[in-house]
């Protein structure tokens, strides 16, 4: 036993000088505007995927049992006054009790536990994600580029910057206009509880005055998919324009999560909205650093690689369902943005998670089917390129250049799921495709967006939610068509060295 207890002093070490991180950036974060954080933490999560995926997994490593639970001695004070009432949080509570009442600290732990086989371990070894299936990548190539100019960043984080980035990247004045249009929707449709729904009648400020309202009661989705355009812009609860309103919007949705011990969603929820909830924590912990969010977060990622599939490796609906690839591709971003944000993710999970892509994939991982590899589709095709690129493939596969050039010939559509995922894909390749997608798409939705009466700032007509928009209606729409205006700085090129050295370099 002398031996296991040496391996947990190391792990002790291990996850205390991974602590240690984050902490050394946080005197920088609080100075740097919100975008430049969020840039900074999209740069960090492709660089750590980029590292993980590089090295060689040379033996199974001990699992680390996390020695104590996420901090919550600033627990949620602050967001008090904005709780849902359905909330137990009791009066008079010390400050480092309050979210423990809700979630005891042995729950927040309890998928560490060594005897609950169905649990998800915690790790912060990273080493064999997605190595089988994903060839090293020249990611490495971009980890010289920030560290050998991190210093130099906090020069370079003005508001020129994201500008530059929309004029580089294929933006302008009218797709950034129609940006801030749709928050000021998001904002006008929030719910008195901090919270969106898909019925717009539930809203006192809208009553339905906008069309295309759902009376599906899944309000765990609807918030995260409102939220998530909030921090695609670089705004928080503790920067940009809408810190209260976001303020009361992740209380919403982390009491939510904590409630459901994880699990974010209820009633006509499913996994796709424990994804959106996920990525939702996982980024606003990462770019705000606020530790009130890490045990939220921390409890839905928890959530996400519990319920994944064992065998199959994907998610569904409802927990260990076979998978399908709309519901992998947001479960993997959410572990994506857990990892990006030192939230503890197996890589186990995200290594059975690419086991899943290759079941679906057909053309030798240019195409994907949806449940199997026998139906693939241009919206499964690009949410599987995407997955693909995060988990390290490189430009030059050839598959991903097939599957790409296959999206880029279809070019943009009216289906904005399809759309968003294929935005993405095309923006991290660049080049002549990218200009030419971005070119119809930005002109696309600038053109589509509403512009009269209540609706103005929201888009439905003119454009389809593709998949899950009967369920999700006006505000689903909204939602994906903002991010996919973001796009030229809600995520850096993976491959772009451009935006990476012209952007941190001195
Ligand atoms: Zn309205």
């Amino acid at each position: 036993m002398a031996t296991d207890s040496a391996r947990d002093d190391g792990n002790r070490a291990a996850v205390e000088a991974a602590r240690a991180i984050p902490g050394a950036l946080a005197g920088w974060l609080k100075q740097a505007p919100a975008w430049a954080v969020s840039l900074l933490v999209h740069v960090i999560i492709l660089l750590s995927m980029a590292l993980v995926v590089s090295q060689t997994p040379t033996e199974e490593k001990a699992r680390v049992i996390v020695s104590g639970a996420p901090e919550v001695s600033d627990a949620f004070e602050e967001f008090d006054a904005a709780l849902p009432e359905d909330l137990p949080v009791q009066e008079d509570t010390p400050d480092d009790v309050v979210m423990a009442d809700v979630v005891p600290i042995e729950d927040v732990r309890v998928v560490s536990t060594a005897d609950d086989v169905d649990a998800a371990p915690l790790a912060v070894e990273l080493s064999d994600f997605g190595s089988e299936t994903a060839p090293p990548t020249d990611m490495l190539a971009a980890v010289g580029a920030i560290g050998g100019t991190a210093g130099g960043l906090g020069g370079r984080v003005t508001a020129a910057s994201r500008e530059q980035l929309v004029a580089t990247g294929g933006g302008n004045s009218q797709s950034e206009a129609a940006v801030e249009s749709a928050l000021k929707w998001f904002i006008k449709h929030q719910l008195p509880d901090g919270g969106w729904s898909f019925n717009l009648k539930e809203c006192p400020g809208c009553k339905g005055e906008c069309s295309h309202g759902r009376t599906r009661d899944d309000r765990c989705g609807a918030t995260a998919l409102a939220l998530l355009p909030f921090l695609g812009r670089g705004y928080t609860h503790k920067e940009g324009p809408y810190k209260r309103q976001l303020e009361a919007g992740l209380t919403f949705l982390a009491g939510m999560t904590i409630k459901g011990n994880g699990r974010a969603y209820d009633k006509e929820g499913s996994l796709y909205s424990q994804g959106l909830a996920g990525i939702v924590l996982s980024e606003s912990y990462a770019m705000s650093q606020d530790k009130r969010l890490q045990a939220p977060a921390q409890l839905a990622l928890n959530f996400i690689m519990q319920a994944q599939d064992p065998v199959g490796g994907g998610w569904r609906y409802a927990p260990k369902q076979p998978g399908d690839t709309s519901a992998v591709g947001w479960q993997l971003m959410a572990l994506k943005s857990g990892n990006m944000a030192y939230l503890q993710v197996d890589p186990r999970v995200v290594q059975k998670a690419s086991k899943f892509l290759d079941e679906v994939q057909s053309d030798d991982g240019a195409a994907y089917g949806y449940i199997d590899s026998k139906t693939p589709g241009p919206a499964r095709n690009a949410v599987g390129l995407l997955c693909r690129m995060y988990l390290g493939w490189k430009k030059n596969h050839p598959a991903l250049e097939r599957g790409v050039a296959n999206l880029a010939k279809g070019g943009p559509s009216t289906d904005l799921y399809h759309d968003y995922y294929a935005t993405q894909v095309l923006h991290h390749m660049e080049g002549e495709q990218w200009v030419s997608w971005n070119t119809t798409m930005r002109d696309l939705l600038v053109s589509t967006q509403a512009k009269k009466g209540h609706e103005a700032g929201s888009w439905y007509e003119g454009v389809e939610g593709g998949h899950g928009a009967e369920a999700a209606g006006r505000l689903y729409c909204t939602s994906l068509a903002t991010m996919i205006l973001e796009v030229y700085y809600r995520h850096l090129p993976i491959y772009g060295e451009q935006s990476v050295e012209e952007e941190f370099r001195e």
